[in-house]
């Protein structure tokens, strides 16, 4: 309010991120000096009022046809139609920047393509525009596919692939949990160029590439120093023999080191059964009988011994491997609930946690329908999951998936959808690790959800801290606000019980309990709740 219009569009052209942006001045004024001035400011357009709607639409349609134009000629290269070096600087800069401000960590990959001009020399540049066509092709799909490893939320945050120069491009990912994680998405951009011949006709052409990882702000803060050290590790990697990447810091390549053969021991203990479940139980709040269990996953590593869960389940989350993952736990479960079952043991509700991209799978649905129909006692489930849904109506809350606040954050249709479907069945859906990041209210009150699992963070502050007490108590009345259940997960002392109990809470789970335990263990803990309390609420 206050400036002219003029004004206006002189303050858009002197701020960096709007001053390319197109502008139509719509004036009353019928002075040529004025209509001058506007287009010496940059005017995109001139139009006079009163203003023809259609006239209006016309003008729009030229003006944004005009500046795609010029932004595609500007900021994209046209061998690859990938984003070019002048649109790479500035979304690093702005990711370099939001790294600073949010204090986010994001990875800059340098791609060069090994002995690219023997290539280029041999079949000369067409076909090397070709290649380079492909190359961009590939790296894309990888982008695309490895979209798990930013993290969820803002637009800023996705991974984007530019071409730099020749035949180097760069692989920009502006928001990581772990720099380590960079790794996963430079194995994956590796295997693509190597594992799949190109072909010139029916020749095939093997190509491999090197790649330098910077990681910032940690190895620097402005886009320059980022690039530079990028570039730096490319050499390292170049100079290891190529056809590999290099992060440009020690600390770094360690870990990533450590990450990958994690990784790869991961997939080999999938194979060879190394993991198992382990199962906690949940008790009533104030009777403290017994309600369910959450089922938690365990690697007895051969060498490393037991693993923990905390450091195998992001690496899994990185590289993919949850999606195989998850359906073994959810699959071995089944089984579990299963044999108890058939030993004429109670059926208490699971809970089972999900991880977010796991959730993205189509197959979840079909293993977690799996699952509960082995509670049914029904071996032919698809077809008779319909029919024991409508005779039974308790049934399916037998099953419970909790989910961390990323999976409800990422509000795609997929999820929704899922979620709405999952609701319908009847499985009960818990979000995990409440308040320990950024869910926020609105978001629960329009999702699906039956119950909130209080964090273990708050719940630790109970007996010390007199905020955790504050939050703590307004969660739990919030919750019930919302028509949610609530339970208080690490619950380790008496004090911590009683105050829960008195501030209203549902359920508790925590060592003050039981720790989580095999499935020998808990199934004589169903036994033994069944012989100590016959009125013990079975789910079905
Ligand atoms: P979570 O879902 O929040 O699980 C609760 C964690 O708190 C478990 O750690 C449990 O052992 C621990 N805990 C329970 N009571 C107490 C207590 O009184 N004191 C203390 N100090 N800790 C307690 P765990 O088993 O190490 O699992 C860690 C996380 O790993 C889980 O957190 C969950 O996010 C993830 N996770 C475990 N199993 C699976 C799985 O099958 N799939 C997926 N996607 N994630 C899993
Ligand atoms: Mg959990
Ligand atoms: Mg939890």
């Amino acid at each position: 309010p206050g400036l002219s219009g003029l004004e206006i569009l002189q303050r858009l052209r002197n701020d960096r991120a709007l001053a390319n942006t197109p502008v139509i001045v719509l004036t009353a004024s019928v002075d040529p000096k004025v209509r001058l001035q506007a287009l010496e400011l940059g005017a995109s357009d001139f139009l006079a009022k009163p203003v023809d709607p259609s006239e209006l639409a016309l003008r729009l349609r030229n003006t944004l046809a005009a500046k795609a134009y010029q932004d595609r000629l500007a900021y994209y290269d046209p061998v690859t139609g990938l984003p070019n070096r002048r649109m790479f600087m500035e979304r690093l800069e702005f990711a370099c920047k939001l790294a600073r401000r949010y204090d986010m960590r994001g990875a800059l990959l340098h791609i060069d393509m090994d002995r690219f001009k023997q290539i280029n020399d041999a079949f000369g540049p067409r076909v090397g525009d070709m290649l380079l066509k492909e190359i961009g092709e590939r790296l894309s799909a990888c982008i695309r596919d490895s979209d798990s490893i930013a993290r969820q939320g803002k637009g800023e945050s996705v991974p984007s692939l530019s071409r730099l120069v020749g035949d180097e491009f760069t692989v920009l990912l502006p928001n990581i949990d772990h720099g380590e994680n960079a790794a996963a998405v430079a194995q994956r951009l590796l295997c693509a160029l190597h594992d799949v011949p190109f072909h010139n006709g029916d020749q095939e052409v093997f190509l491999t590439a090197s790649i330098g990882v910077a990681v910032f702000p940690d190895d620097g803060h402005d886009q320059d120093a980022v690039l530079k050290n990028a570039g730096a590790a490319l050499r390292e990697a170049k100079n290891g023999g190529r056809r590999q990447f290099k992060f440009y810091s020690k600390e770094f390549n360690a870990r990533a080191m450590q990450r990958v053969s994690l990784e790869s021991g991961l997939r080999r203990a999938l194979e060879r059964d190394e993991l198992l479940l382990h199962f906690q139980p949940k008790v009533d709040a104030c009777s403290q009988t017994l309600q369910g269990a959450e089922v938690l996953v365990r690697w007895q590593h051969p060498e490393r011994g037991f693993v923990s869960p905390m450091e195998f389940i992001p690496v899994a989350e990185a590289s993919g491997l949850i999606v195989p993952l998850g359906a073994w736990v959810l699959r071995a479960a089944c089984r579990q609930a299963a044999a108890w079952r058939d030993a004429g043991l109670d059926t208490v509700q699971l809970s089972v946690n999900v991880s977010a991209i796991q959730f993205r799978d189509d197959g979840l649905l079909l293993l977690l329908l799996l699952l509960l129909a082995a509670y049914l006692g029904d071996p032919d489930f698809i077809d008779m999951l319909a029919r024991t849904l409508r005779e039974t109506r308790l049934a399916p809350s037998a099953l419970c998936v909790e989910l961390t606040e990323t999976v409800v954050l990422d509000r795609s249709t997929v999820t929704t959808e899922a979620l709405a479907r999952l609701h319908e069945l009847g499985i009960k859906l818990s979000i995990d690790d409440f308040g320990a990041g950024f869910t926020s209210l609105s978001l629960l009150k329009s999702l699906p959800f039956d119950e909130l699992k209080v964090d273990k963070s708050f719940v630790d502050g109970i007996e010390t801290d007199a905020n955790s007490v504050a939050i703590v108590a307004a969660m739990i009345a919030l919750a019930h606000n919302l028509g949610l259940r609530v339970v208080a997960e690490g619950v380790e002392t008496q004090g911590q019980h009683v105050f829960l109990q008195a501030k209203g809470c549902d359920e508790c789970q925590g060592y003050l309990f039981s720790r989580p335990v095999d499935a020998d263990a808990f199934a004589a803990i169903l036994r033994q709740a069944r012989a100590s309390r016959p009125a013990l609420r079975a789910v079905g």
